[in-house]
């Protein structure tokens, strides 16, 4: 059977069929995306968006895929990147006072970059950020963050575009964020990030106070983490309750060093799982199921991955996507 969704011009333009995810996610792996959307601006994003929901198409948002592992079966429906859109989108301060100003960021604006632009307008606030990949968008999704703080800490509120519903604002506090994620139903089923307006702190030294942190941060996360091959950084996020984080506790049950197929927990850094050049998302997945069995066993404990799973293990039918342009201008 094949299915045949009529899109407009517009949106056809940025649409392809049985795209590889491999590319876009920082492990390296996953299968087919069944459509592919990349849009060039934001009302091309908002078209293709509508008429995913008119089709009744599940729509996923990729990032920089830094923080994914995609099944070798790949994804259903439609997987919506918006690399394209950093060409458009534009940094934008909305508020200047003497010791603090507002800043909107686009949702595909990349992390370091954002943090470049702050040290260099003399900002403080992101020192924290130093080393974490990928796009503001998956930084609200996740409240990215390390040891020294985490975007929810700099955010004032979130602009999202909701099905059936058009753009929304969130303040912070609406978005419920928490360690190494958001509250529930503040980024309901379908939702896109479109951009964030972060508060920053006016230095008075330059900003060079701050480059001081970043560099020491970066100089730190450099001796630590395993950087050397493809992963997610870290797989798991710490217990709550545990005064023993991922990496020791998965240390302490001696599985540093474990390999499943191409997937092996760093020898350096054992919350780290890399892939090794030939790993397929099944060694990964396979390889988190056996480290949480184990450290439950020895510890009673439940390490709950911070890696989202997406996707099919196996592609199940033989459906695909024949993409015809819609007659009329509008559907
Ligand atoms: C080497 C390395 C080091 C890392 N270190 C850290 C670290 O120190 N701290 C940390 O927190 N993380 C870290 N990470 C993980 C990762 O970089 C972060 O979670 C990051 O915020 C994910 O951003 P992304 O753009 O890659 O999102 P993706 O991985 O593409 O997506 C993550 C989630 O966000 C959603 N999403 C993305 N964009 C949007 C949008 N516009 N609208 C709605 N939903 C969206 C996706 O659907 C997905 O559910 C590290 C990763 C690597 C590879």
């Amino acid at each position: 059977m094949t299915k045949v969704p009529h899109p407009s011009s517009r949106v056809l333009a940025a649409l392809s069929t049985d795209r590889a995810l491999g590319p876009y996610a920082a492990y390296a792996v996953g299968g087919l995306a069944d459509l592919f959307f990349a849009p060039h601006n934001e009302g091309d994003l908002i078209e293709g968006l509508d008429w995913a929901r008119a089709n009744r198409l599940p729509v996923f948002m990729l990032g920089s895929g830094t923080n994914l592992l995609i099944r070798d079966g790949g994804m259903r429906g439609l997987v919506v990147y918006l690399g394209p859109l950093t060409r458009s989108w534009h940094l934008e301060v909305r508020e200047r006072n003497p010791d603090s100003l507002v800043v909107r960021v686009p949702s595909a604006f990349s992390k370091a970059e954002l943090l470049e632009w702050a040290l260099d307008n003399s900002c403080a606030g992101l020192e924290f950020s130093a080393g974490i990949p990928g796009t503001l968008g998956g930084a609200v999704y996740m409240n990215a963050g390390t040891r020294w703080g985490s975007y929810a800490s700099v955010i004032e509120s979130v602009r999202i575009w909701v099905p059936d519903v058009g753009p929304v604002e969130k303040t912070s506090s609406e978005m419920g964020f928490k360690y190494r994620g958001h509250g529930e139903g503040s980024l309901s089923s379908g939702s896109v990030v479109l951009s964030a307006d972060l508060r920053l702190n006016i230095s008075s030294d330059g900003g060079e106070s701050s480059r001081a942190i970043v560099d020491r941060i970066l100089s730190y996360r450099g001796s630590r983490q395993a950087l050397e091959r493809p992963s997610c950084g870290s797989v798991f996020k710490n217990p709550e309750n545990s005064s023993r984080g991922a990496g020791r506790l998965i240390e302490s049950a001696a599985l540093k060093g474990t390999r499943r197929g191409g997937a092996q927990l760093s020898t350096k850094h054992a919350n780290f799982l890399l892939n090794r050049g030939n790993a397929t998302a099944a060694d990964i997945e396979e390889l988190i199921e056996f480290t949480q069995q184990r450290v439950k066993e020895e510890f009673s404990i439940s390490l709950e991955p911070e890696v989202i799973v997406m996707g099919e293990k196996r592609r199940l039918d033989e459906e695909r996507y024949v993409l015809r342009e819609a007659s009329g201008s509008s559907f």
